[in-house]
C-alpha cells in the first residue's frame, strides 16, 4: 500500500524543491523545510488511503508482495533522496554563481567609481591649468558667452564691469569740448583677421582729447553696429583705434547708414585681400578725414575692447552723426561679415556724458 503513498509524497518534495530551486541559494533552507511539510502531510493522508484499501480487489496481500512493496519503498527514497541531493547540488551551484556575479558587478563598481574620480582629477587640473585658446566667433560655443573660458587673459570678457558696448541712454548733456582730430591721407596695409576687415594706418594720424594726444592704429567694421544710442542700432560701425604714447586706448566709433558712399570706404573694399589672414599693402594713400562726420557732438564714457581680450579703461567717443554707406558698399560687407558684433553690455551705472 505505501508504494502508493510513497508517489504521493515524492510528488509533493519534488514539487516543493522546485518551487524554490528557482530561488537564490541563502533561500535553500526553505526547500528543505518544504520536503519536510510535505513529509508530514503524507500521515495525515495515509488513513484514508489505508481506508480505500481495505476493499476486496486488494484485501490479500502475499508476504511477497509486501516484501517487493518495501523494496520499491526503499528504491524511492533512494531515488527522493537522489533527487533532493540534486537539487541541493543545482542550488548550491546557482548559489556559487550568484556569488560571483555580486562580485563582477563590485569591481566593475569599483572601477567606475574609480574611472570618475580619475575624470574629476583631470577636470579639475585642467581648470586650474592657464587656458590659451586663440579661435573666438560671434556666434555658438566659441561666442561672447564663452570668450572668458577660452583664454586666461580674455577673462574681463566675462568678468568684467565696464565693458562695450553699451546703449548709450540718460547722459549728462555738457559743453564737452571739442575733439580735435590731426588726420593725414595715410599709407596703408588690410587684412581679413577672420573677425572684420581691418585697416592698419601708418603713424601720424592723431586725435587729442582731454589732454591727451592719441595715435590712430587701426580702424575695422562691424555690422550691426555695435553701439546703441537710446536702443537703436546702426547698420555698420567704423571702430578707429588710437594708442597714446604711455599705451592708454581711444576708440572713436563712427555710425554708418545707408546714403551715399563713402570714398574712404570705396578705397578700403577696392583693396580687400584675397585670402584671410594675408595682409595687402596698397600703392596709395587713404584719407581718414572722410570717415568723420561733419559735426563734432559725440557721447564718452569708459569702457572696454568689443572683442577678446575686453581690455577695459578704453576711453570711448561715439559721434553723434552718422556718416553713409551706400547699399552696395553695405552689401559687400556683409557677404565677408554678415554678423559680427557683440552683444550690449550692462553699463553698470557708468557716466555717460554728451554734447548737449
Ligand atoms: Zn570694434
Amino acid at each position: 500500500m505505501r508504494n502508493l503513498i510513497a508517489p504521493f509524497a515524492f510528488g509533493l518534495a519534488l514539487a516543493a524543491a522546485n518551487a524554490t530551486a528557482s530561488e537564490a541559494a541563502p533561500k535553500s533552507d526553505k526547500a528543505a523545510d518544504a520536503v519536510k511539510a510535505a513529509a508530514a502531510a503524507v500521515p495525515s493522508i495515509k488513513p484514508n488511503l489505508k481506508l480505500a484499501a481495505a476493499t476486496p480487489a486488494v484485501a490479500s496481500p502475499a508476504a511477497a508482495a509486501s516484501k517487493s512493496e518495501d523494496d520499491a519503498e526503499v528504491d524511492l527514497s533512494v531515488r527522493i533522496a537522489e533527487k533532493l541531493a540534486e537539487l541541493r547540488a543545482k542550488q548550491a551551484l546557482r548559489a556559487e554563481q550568484a556569488a560571483r556575479a555580486r562580485k563582477v558587478n563590485e569591481a566593475k563598481r569599483r572601477k567606475e567609481a574609480e574611472a570618475a574620480a580619475a575624470a574629476a582629477a583631470i577636470a579639475t587640473a585642467a581648470a586650474a591649468k592657464p587656458k590659451n585658446g586663440t579661435h573666438w566667433t560671434y556666434e555658438g560655443e566659441f561666442g561672447p558667452e564663452n570668450w572668458s573660458k577660452i583664454n586666461t587673459a580674455w577673462a574681463s570678457c566675462n568678468t568684467g564691469n565696464r565693458q562695450s558696448p553699451i546703449d548709450l541712454r540718460d547722459g549728462l548733456k555738457v559743453d564737452l569740448e571739442q575733439v580735435t582730430f590731426d588726420y593725414h591721407p595715410s599709407s596703408f596695409n588690410e587684412i581679413d583677421n577672420g573677425h572684420t576687415i581691418q585697416v592698419n594706418v601708418a603713424g601720424g594720424n592723431f586725435l587729442t582729447v582731454g589732454g591727451t594726444t592719441y595715435e590712430l592704429q587701426q580702424f575695422h567694421f562691424h555690422r550691426p553696429g555695435e553701439e546703441r544710442i537710446n536702443g537703436k542700432g546702426t547698420e555698420m560701425v567704423v571702430h578707429m583705434v588710437h594708442k597714446s604714447y604711455d599705451g592708454k586706448l581711444a576708440v572713436l566709433a563712427v555710425l554708418l547708414e545707408r546714403g551715399i558712399a563713402n570714398p574712404m570706404i570705396q578705397t578700403v573694399w577696392n583693396n580687400l585681400p584675397l585670402e584671410k589672414l594675408t595682409t595687402v599693402t596698397p600703392s596709395i594713400v587713404l584719407d581718414v578725414n572722410e570717415i568723420l562726420p561733419a559735426r563734432r557732438d559725440y557721447f564718452t564714457y569708459m569702457g572696454s575692447l568689443t572683442e577678446p581680450p575686453c581690455t577695459e579703461n578704453v576711453l570711448w567717443i561715439v559721434m553723434k552723426q552718422p556718416m553713409t554707406a551706400s547699399p552696395q558698399q553695405m552689401a559687400l560687407f556683409s557677404r565677408l561679415y554678415p554678423f559680427n558684433a557683440r552683444p550690449i553690455q550692462p553699463s553698470n551705472g557708468r557716466m555717460i556724458k554728451e554734447s548737449q
